[in-house]
């Protein structure tokens, strides 16, 4: 059984006995569980969105201005990470490589950071 379950059963036998003031303490410490346990999920999706972030973090390597994966620096024409989104945001975002007339440039669409290669 789990504790929301027991608080309700508890909660019924309470209304069957009719004690006004008991029933209230019930849905009240009722109230007080459906909000920690609220704060338990979020606080739980916040530690997986965390550990992510750092089992993320151990794998990039920084070239010049921008990340690329640990053992892929090989790759860098199609594996190369925005430093301003990884480094504010923790959002792994790829950068864009374009050549011009003034050369070759890497920009984020995210945060519209524009490095000359
Ligand atoms: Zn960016």
């Amino acid at each position: 059984m789990s504790i929301i379950s027991d608080v309700k059963e508890v909660t019924e036998l309470i209304k069957k006995i009719g004690n006004q003031e008991l029933y209230e303490k019930i849905v009240n410490l009722s109230d007080d569980i459906f909000t920690l346990r609220e704060e338990n999920l979020a606080l739980k999706e916040k530690l997986k969105e965390l550990e992510s972030a750092f089992e993320t973090d151990n794998k990039l390597v920084r070239h010049g201005n921008y990340y690329c994966v640990e053992g892929h620096e090989d790759a860098l024409n199609d594996s190369i990470y925005c430093m301003a989104c990884w480094d504010h945001d923790r959002k792994l975002v790829n950068l864009i490589r374009e050549s011009g007339y003034d050369g070759v440039t890497i920009s984020c669409n995210i945060c519209n950071s524009r490095k000359a290669q």
